[in-house]
């Protein structure tokens, strides 16, 4: 027993393309090293509509397309660096938790790797992406410790 899972064949990183997103990567590569198993990546724009509760009394659409554009390429640079093909890469729009659930139940994963910050108090209560996306998660979820005490590298 090495410590690492070696029966998942379909790993689902969902990365928010903060620099946070260097480690959970490189945890969820490692698995997907150890097992062979086939790494994907997922990004979730959140409509502009509905970070501002749909009530915003002019037309996004310009700013929402430009803003799939940067996040397009930053998730092909991120992907391209833990050699994620493009057809392993996922851009969608909406609510992340229910969006990265849907993602890796159509791909068949059997892994979800996403980020954590052990939140205390008032955060805590708000809830969290690693939360969210715990709850009903079609299969495992590794919810990788970062910010304040990361968890500490390989
Ligand atoms: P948060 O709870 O929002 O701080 O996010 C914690 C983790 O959830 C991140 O490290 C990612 O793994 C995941 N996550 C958050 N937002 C997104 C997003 N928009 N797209 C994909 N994954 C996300």
């Amino acid at each position: 027993m090495t410590g690492v899972p070696s029966d998942y064949r379909c790993i689902m990183l969902a990365v928010d393309l903060t620099e946070e997103s260097t480690p959970v990567a490189r945890r969820a590569q490692a698995i997907a090293t150890a097992s062979g198993a086939e790494l994907h990546i997922v990004h979730v724009i959140e409509p502009l509509s509905l970070a501002y509760g749909g009530d915003v009394p002019m037309d996004l659409s310009t700013i929402q397309d430009q803003i799939h554009e940067q996040a397009k390429a930053h998730l092909a640079e991120f992907a391209a660096g833990l050699n994620i093909d493009e057809s392993r890469q996922h851009l969608i729009f909406g609510r992340p938790e229910s969006e990265i659930q849907r993602v890796s139940e159509a791909n068949g994963a059997d892994l979800i790797v996403v980020g954590s910050h052990g939140r205390h108090g008032l955060a805590l209560l708000l809830g969290s992406t690693a939360n969210g996306v715990l709850h009903g998660a079609p299969c495992d979820v590794l919810a990788v410790r970062v910010g304040a005490n990361p968890t500490p590298p390989e």
